[in-house]
């Protein structure tokens, strides 16, 4: 096993959900987050008809490392906990974001 990914607290009203992943340390950094992501989101719009997908920053989590900030720069910043903040969800390509999203091998 590589990871886990998933979608999660579906909001049907809305139709959106959240986007949650992780990769264990020997396989980070070999494009499993990416590649996950993205089939993941696939299935949301394509499948579940989702009309939004949305990947959270858990702050519990988030070691500061600042690739996703080296990455999508418009879209994720520290703030003054070294915490990664999303400042602009439109800054970037979704592609972009994806990459983004799955660059730290312990990215929330
Ligand atoms: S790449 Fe992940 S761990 Fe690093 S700052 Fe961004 S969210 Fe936090």
């Amino acid at each position: 096993m590589l990871g886990g990914c998933g979608l999660t607290n579906p909001n049907r009203r809305h139709q959106f959900a959240n986007l949650y992943y992780w990769v264990r340390n020997s396989a980070a950094r070999q494009g499993v987050a990416p590649a996950a992501v993205r089939l993941a989101a696939r299935f949301a719009f394509a499948e579940l008809r989702l009309q939004r997908v949305e990947i959270v920053v858990d702050r519990a989590l988030c070691i500061g490392s600042g690739d996703c900030v080296d990455t999508a720069p418009d879209v994720f910043q520290l703030d003054e906990e070294d915490k990664a903040v999303v400042v602009d969800p439109d800054g970037a390509s979704v592609d972009d974001i994806i990459a983004a999203a799955g660059l730290s091998r312990s990215a929330p």
